[in-house]
């Protein structure tokens, strides 16, 4: 039990909390009312809130736990790792031996053009580095007016100035004057939402055509790149129509311009294959990676980049860019030892043909519950679409966002974490979740469906 909750009861530490501590992504107004969710302790795929309830995460905590909480493993290595070399850094012709041994790892786990990894604290540095890179990738081509990059609305890409002009998401772009200057978004492919009269096909075709529309409007001679996720995660995990990433493909193949899988949710096993990009396969330039690279034990996220990138940069000197902890040697310890769990324990192929299809299976025929307009899941990361009228996609709860607000909170009454986006309800738990613990977790999704109806 964790020493803390030990000494101050909830009310107090939620006292506390609230009085000092600014969360991340939280209505603080809300916050001091209600006081926070206090959690203790955590063991595969199970939390342990301040008043000692069990509970089922659904979410692998924010889409990073791929190989579940409390692994011995990673801890002593991150020990050992902190008693040889605690901190050095990797500048200035500076390495040491935990960074070098993952990026060589990184090298055999990605595809083959992949073999130089950037390293960075977070997916937010590691976009924000990115979009410093293909600007300078093409000023080093001699095109430097190519410095337009193309996102997605609903895109989330981080929350760092640059992150947060990529992404796609309003909310955010109000405040603090975002986007910044040469980010162009298109449309999602969001068949559910937004695909009108049109087949899934059709709409998977259209929206990838907006890509080649922008690129039309904008000027090729003008465009650096396009991102995205393979599958959108914090937008609603959008899932698109089969026709949408071959058409993305075959235009990034025949137009100038680099191709971002973001990869910070998709990668390291979440759908059933090392990276979103072989599952839908893609040949990104460039894949920021964060989350699953360490399951979350320490932060640490990364850059991969193809050959063709690193060596082009080479051309161009110095790359003024890094952080203090790029490539922290504790940070690459716990995400090494993560590495070589997922590999020796086959979690990714487990997901791929075991686990992952058993919870797919339950997962979409909750589709049948009367609440849910649409259920869908790709390896362990889903979507359920809270519906009023099911055969009719274009009915919604008013106002947005209630429905998922309460049936979030139920989820948590019933010993479930899962994740609210508008009316849709998003799960992604830990990959190392059993075949029983699945069955659990479909009967409390199912109790909080009912209770929410
Ligand atoms: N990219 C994607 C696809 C993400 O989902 C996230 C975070 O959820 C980020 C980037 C930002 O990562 P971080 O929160 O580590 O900065």
């Amino acid at each position: 039990m964790n020493v803390l909750s030990n000494v101050y009861p909830t009310a107090a530490l939620r006292e506390a909390d609230a009085r000092h501590h600014w969360h991340p992504f939280t209505d603080t107004a809300a916050l001091n009312t209600e006081g926070a969710r206090v959690i203790v302790s955590a063991d595969g795929v199970w939390l342990t809130d301040s008043d000692g309830n069990r509970i089922l995460d659904g979410m692998a905590g924010l889409w990073c736990t791929n190989i579940g909480h409390g692994c011995e493993e990673i801890a002593e290595a991150v020990y050992a790792q902190m008693k040889e070399l605690g901190y050095y850094n990797t500048f200035f012709k500076t390495t040491h031996p935990p960074v070098i041994k993952l990026s060589e790892l990184l090298s055999e786990i990605t595809p083959p053009h992949i073999n130089r990894v950037f390293f960075c604290s977070s997916g937010s540095e590691a976009n924000d580095t990115i979009v410093r890179m293909v600007r300078t990738y093409w000023q080093i081509k001699g095109k430097p007016e190519k410095q337009t990059i193309i996102a997605r609305h609903n895109g989330y890409h981080g929350s760092t100035v640059a992150g947060a002009s990529l992404g796609g998401m309003g909310g955010m772009h109000a405040q603090g004057g975002l986007p910044i200057p040469g980010i162009h978004h298109i449309a999602q492919p969001y068949w559910y939402g937004e695909g009108g009269d049109l087949s899934p096909e059709e709409f998977g075709l259209w929206a990838a055509r907006e890509l080649e529309r922008a690129i039309d409007a904008l000027g090729e001679d003008k465009v650096a790149a396009f991102i995205a996720e393979p599958i959108q995660g914090a937008g609603g995990v959008i899932v698109p129509p089969d026709s949408y990433w071959p058409e993305v493909k075959r235009i990034c193949s025949e137009r100038e311009i680099l191709f971002i899988a973001d990869e910070v949710i998709c990668g390291f096993g979440r759908l059933g294959t090392w990276f979103g990009s072989d599952y839908y396969g893609l040949k990104p330039d460039l894949m920021p990676i964060a989350k699953g690279l360490s399951s979350g034990y320490l932060p640490i996220g990364g850059v991969l980049m193809a050959d063709h990138v690193s060596e082009t940069l080479e051309q161009g000197g110095e790359f003024f860019h890094g952080y203090t902890y790029s490539g922290h040697p504790v940070c690459c310890a716990a995400a090494i030892a993560n590495i070589n769990i997922l590999r020796s324990e086959g979690i990714v192929e487990r997901v791929a043909s075991d686990t992952g299809p058993y919870l797919q299976q339950k997962w979409l025929a909750l589709g049948e519950h009367p609440l849910v307009g649409e259920a869908r899941m790709v390896g362990m990361v889903g979507a359920l679409e809270l519906a009023p009228a099911k055969p009719d996609r274009t009915k919604r709860f008013e106002p947005v966002g209630d429905v998922g607000t309460l049936c979030r909170d139920i989820s948590f009454k019933n010993g479930l974490v899962m994740r609210a986006v508008r009316d849709s309800m998003i799960v992604s738990p830990p990959l190392v979740i059993t075949r029983e613990e699945i069955d659990d977790f479909i009967e409390r999704v199912t109790k909080t469906l009912d209770a929410t109806l």
